[in-house]
């Protein structure tokens, strides 16, 4: 079993951001391509963002037992990652960098134990975080209240993750996150 890292955050907190940072930057980290039952958005494409399946796909894969874990992050639409991922992503001998809901991430962390480090990344505050997702323009006013309001519910679980970023300062949060990932490519 290789390593893995992974990242966890409500909605608008930048973990996207600090993500595109460190895989830009560290050649031996690779993201974790998840299933999802959602239709893929913009220039999405199968294989590369998700590998897009319908919902009844998913529940054959789930009878099947071909997930390591999965979660339904929105009502109706799951989420999850499929253990021939894991295979693909460390036989590259790389480290399996996961982008997943907070459930899913205190979830594979109980999986994946000291081969895991586990990233809670946090906005400043409520406020600022609905700022972001405001100035993002990405989302509807109605899914951003629904986000806001599903992230005071998600700050809870950052005690369960290894570690916490504050993302206040990008630079810095940068800083703290290329700290933590050279840590972890070493032990
Ligand atoms: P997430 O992936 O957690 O939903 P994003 O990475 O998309 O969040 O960030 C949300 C928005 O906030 C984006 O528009 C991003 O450019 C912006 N952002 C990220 N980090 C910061 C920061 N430290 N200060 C100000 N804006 C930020
Ligand atoms: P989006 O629809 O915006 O791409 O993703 C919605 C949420 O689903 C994000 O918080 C993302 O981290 C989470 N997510 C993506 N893949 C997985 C997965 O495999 N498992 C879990 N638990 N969450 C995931």
């Amino acid at each position: 079993m290789g390593k893995v890292i992974i990242f966890s955050a409500p909605s608008g907190s930048g973990k996207s951001t600090i993500v595109d940072h460190l895989l830009g930057k560290f050649n031996k980290l690779e993201l974790s391509i998840s299933a999802t039952s959602r239709a893929p958005r913009g220039q999405e494409q199968n294989g590369r963002e998700y590998y897009f399946i319908s919902a009844e796909e998913f529940e054959k894969r789930i009878a099947q037992d071909r997930f390591v874990e999965y979660e339904q992050v929105y009502k109706g639409t799951y989420y999850g990652t499929l253990k021939d991922e894991l295979e693909r992503i460390w036989s590259a001998g790389h480290i399996i960098t996961f982008d997943v809901d907070v459930k899913g991430g205190v979830n594979l962390k109980r999986i994946f134990g000291n081969d895991a480090l586990s990233i809670f990344i946090q906005a400043p505050s409520i406020e600022e975080l609905h700022r972001r997702l405001v100035a993002r323009a990405t989302d509807s006013e109605k899914a951003i209240e629904e986000r806001v309001a599903k992230a005071a519910e998600e700050m809870k679980y950052a005690p369960m993750f290894d570690r916490i970023i504050i993302n206040d300062e990008l630079d810095k949060a940068f800083e703290c996150a290329d700290s933590l990932i050279e840590e972890f490519i070493r032990k």
